[in-house]
């Protein structure tokens, strides 16, 4: 982003001047790059989603001068299928990132302040400072898990990545049931992104809690980070508070592409099961890989691990990497900083990391 002078600044609102946004991974363009550092899937989505876009792609002289269908009811119903809920339990966003947003204007501008783990996805600070939402960041314990007692106050909401991030650690289906049952006035969101990877899903909560909202994405398990498709599933009460926001900003948030592309890939359930199992695989492949280098890896079910060497800074560590062409990500922050989080690449691309750790750390 450019540099901005105070005297510039006067056209900004004033609440925009505070903003202190999300920063990506970067997306860097050098030769030979190995990223392990956006938590992207190294497998291509399915053919049948290339298909899917080539097809409207056919057609584009024609169609794509229409809008699309505001509701996305096609997509909503494939999203249903796959989850066994109904199409009124479903919300579609342009990446979950938006879902996120709405869901933090529908439920969490409150009185009371909406609780997140202290280390969790830093979206979280963002939205809640964008919606000028008052939160309380509840410590990981120190294991870095989720312990539910620590939600028992007070609050005007509660927002958890199950599995966390960036930690990878997944919590069990009893304790989310535990949070929803002590918040039954208050919605309590789970955030989703990477529960294929070998998480119990609260989707199977949602028929039962009246204040459940669970967040998933396309762009982890399903290989489409480029095309920006997230979803909610909650009880058509909490979908219509969502459906209200967004047709308060965007009617037409999901494009002819996007959903073609996301509905061929919830038809193609048997190529997504196996492609998780592949990532499920090398996770556990690299995981066994980098405890043999001495790193302490945190027990992942993500596509990511979280790991730190005790005798090498973290730090200086991902900079070395990045001089050998590979990006993970690091974390300059409390209880964080001695942590490096790798996505976990195909069998090749982890390979060439631990022969490249391997070598630095000799
Ligand atoms: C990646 C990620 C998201 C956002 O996903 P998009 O659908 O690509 O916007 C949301 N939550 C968490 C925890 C994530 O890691």
């Amino acid at each position: 982003m450019s540099t901005v002078s105070t005297e510039q600044m006067r056209f900004w609102s004033p609440s925009v001047r505070a903003l202190e946004p999300y920063v990506p991974g970067e997306q860097p363009k050098i030769q030979n790059l190995l990223k392990l550092n956006t938590n992207e899937n190294p497998y291509p989505p399915s053919e049948k989603v290339v298909q899917a876009v080539q097809s409207v792609l056919a057609n584009a002289a024609d169609v794509l001068r229409l809008y699309p269908d505001p509701d996305a009811s096609e997509l909503k119903q494939a999203i249903a299928n796959q989850l066994h809920v109904d199409t009124q339990q479903v919300f579609v966003g342009n990446g979950s990132d938006e879902v996120l947003a709405h869901i933090f204007k529908a439920f969490f501008v409150q009185d009371l302040p909406v609780l997140h783990p202290d280390i969790s996805y830093s979206f979280y600070p963002v939205y809640s400072q964008f919606f000028e939402i008052e939160t309380r960041k509840i410590p990981l314990n120190a294991q870095f898990e989720i312990d539910v007692a620590d939600y028992q106050q007070p609050n005007g909401g509660i927002i958890i990545a199950n599995p966390n991030a960036p930690t990878s650690i997944a919590l069990g289906l009893s304790a989310i049931e535990k949070m929803l049952q002590a918040n039954p006035n208050r919605v309590v969101v789970i955030d989703e992104a990477y529960v294929d990877f070998g998480a119990e899903s609260a989707v199977s909560l949602v028929a039962r809690y009246d204040n459940l909202v669970v967040c998933q994405t396309t762009s982890k398990s399903r290989s489409l980070a480029g095309l920006r498709v997230g979803f909610a599933i909650a009880q058509p009460h909490l979908i219509a508070a969502l459906e209200a926001v967004k047709n308060s900003f965007n009617s037409y948030p999901i494009d002819r592409f996007a959903i073609a592309a996301a509905v061929a890939s919830f038809e193609d359930q048997a190529y997504f099961e196996a492609q998780c199992q592949k990532v499920i695989a090398c996770r556990e492949q690299l995981a066994t890989g980098l405890e043999a280098l001495g790193f302490r890896v945190l027990p992942s079910k993500a596509n990511f691990l979280f790991a730190s060497l005790a005798s090498h800074d973290a730090g200086e560590l991902a900079q070395a990497l990045r001089g050998h062409g590979i990006l993970v990500r690091y974390f300059n922050m409390p209880r964080i900083n001695q942590f490096l989080r790798i996505t976990v690449g195909t069998e090749a691309q982890n390979q060439r990391l631990l022969d490249t750790l391997k070598a630095l750390l000799a």
